[in-house]
């Protein structure tokens, strides 16, 4: 089993702040507070596309940032919201979690959505604040941060298209140049006996798999060597390019070969022959006047089989096969895409579109107070959001900040705890006084 792999950072928009601010208006010598809310950062959600198939792009592109939310605006006016990112990925990639090593989706079905981090929520404005004691509050709350994790994305690679050919004409030598795969080259039989996969990318920007699947030869059908094996291999497969020697080194004849072997796929339990097809009429290199390959060129067409002349040693032709293979495997997958669409007609998948939720992130209602050492100290994601979402510079923050602690239940945990007036609280490293009933 081959395995594509990548790791990526995410880092989700953090939120947009409140700010203060107050209503200047003609006659009116203290307006009242108008600070509006910051918007909402953006997410970043992961969606299958059956259009791509491995994890290449993630190589090169690393890092996703979904949009920050807008500050807030005077006049109660809100901060815009940050766009969502959506980042495409393969149908069975798996998503861990690359810290805890946990699996955060399985994304199998085309057009499937996970939420893997969310944005961070607008910061409130001063105009929230208000209250019948509190007339003109001059604070307002920061933007909370966007979720930030690591993923590593996983796809079990199946080959789209399958390297056929009898021994030496050069399967391997031509995986190795279109892939980053290293698989052995000899000039004997039987080199390799499993098959070599590899991922190739073209210049217009598609990327397929490749395996090279050697050991299809005269009797495999009926399990001579391990012929069965191999053609299960190239059951999976949608398209085949049949790789053969053109040059006729060891006395083959090209036709004669071609036929053979689509004897050998056309027995197998399932008829492989009629696999979507093309030819790479490999070791062009060695034939001084190609044009002695017109007739048999010519007959290949004419039986509705591309040809492709090419040389794995040299290069010539790849690009082009690179293209007429890209070009049929669309096309095969069209058909195939059509096929299922008519299968899935009657049982509408509803919930394909459907956004999954990250449930494995943090319970923001918890906190933990404990004493040492005289130190109160009160961890956990809803203290952590608080004080990152402060602005501790006035005594209207503070007092806010108090009033949170109280209502979510942590004064009344630290007066259990037995804290006095002037007692030092640890909260998350910022150290403070307490102090009872402060306003
Ligand atoms: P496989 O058995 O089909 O995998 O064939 P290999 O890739 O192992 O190649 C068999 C031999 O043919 C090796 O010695 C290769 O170097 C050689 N070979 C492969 N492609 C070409 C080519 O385009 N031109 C020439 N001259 N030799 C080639
Ligand atoms: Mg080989």
């Amino acid at each position: 089993m081959f395995i594509d792999q990548a790791e990526i950072q995410l880092k989700a928009g953090d939120g947009g702040n409140g700010i203060v601010a107050f209503r200047r208006e003609t006659y009116v010598p203290d307006g009242g507070p108008s600070g509006g809310d910051g918007g909402k950062g953006g997410d970043i959600i992961f969606e299958a596309d059956a259009n791509l198939r491995t994890l290449m792009d993630f190589r090169y592109k690393r890092k996703y940032e979904a949009e920050r939310g807008e500050d807030g605006k005077n006049k109660n006016c809100f901060g815009r919201q940050g766009k969502d990112l959506i980042v495409k990925v393969p149908c069975g990639t798996l998503i861990k979690n690359k810290n805890t090593e946990k699996i955060m989706a399985d994304l199998t079905r085309d057009g499937q959505r996970f939420l893997v981090a969310e944005g961070g929520h607008g910061g409130k404005g001063n105009a929230r604040f208000k209250t019948s004691v509190r007339q003109a509050p001059n604070f307002a709350t920061a933007g909370e941060k966007g979720y930030s994790v690591e993923v590593v994305l996983e796809l079990k690679l199946i080959a789209d298209v399958g390297l056929v050919g009898f021994p030496n004409v050069g399967k391997s030598t031509l995986l190795s140049v279109i892939t980053d795969a290293q698989p052995k080259i000899a000039n004997y039989h039987f080199t390799t006996l499993t098959p070599n996969l590899g991922v190739v990318q073209n210049q217009w920007g598609d990327s397929f798999v490749v395996a090279d699947i050697p050991g299809v030869i005269e009797g495999a059908h009926q399990g001579v060597g391990l012929g069965l094996d191999f053609l299960r291999h190239i059951e999976r497969t949608k398209v085949l390019v049949h790789v053969l020697d053109i040059a006729g080194i060891e006395g083959r004849n090209p036709l004669e070969d071609f036929q053979q072997l689509n004897n050998e796929l056309k027995q197998y339990e399932i008829d492989l022959s009629d696999r979507p097809q093309i030819i790479a009429a490999n070791k062009s290199d060695l034939i001084s006047d190609p044009s002695i390959f017109d007739e048999f060129i010519d007959t290949m067409k004419s039986d509705g089989y591309p040809v492709v002349l090419i040389s794995a040693a040299t290069g010539n032709g790849i690009d082009e096969l690179l293209k007429e293979v890209s070009h049929l495997l669309k096309k095969t997958e069209e058909k195939e895409a059509e096929q299922t669409k008519m299968e899935a007609a009657t049982a509408e998948d509803e919930s394909s579109r459907k956004v999954i939720r990250f449930s494995d992130q943090e319970d923001t209602k918890r906190f933990n107070a404990f004493k040492k050492n005289n130190v109160y100290y009160v961890e956990g994601e809803m203290v952590r959001k608080l004080i990152y979402s402060l602005n501790m510079d006035s005594m209207d923050a503070l007092f806010h900040f108090y009033r949170v602690l109280q209502k979510n239940g942590v004064i009344k945990e630290l007066k259990k705890l037995g804290i006095q007036e002037g007692d030092t609280v640890n909260i998350m490293d910022v150290e403070f006084d307490f102090v009872e009933n402060p306003e």
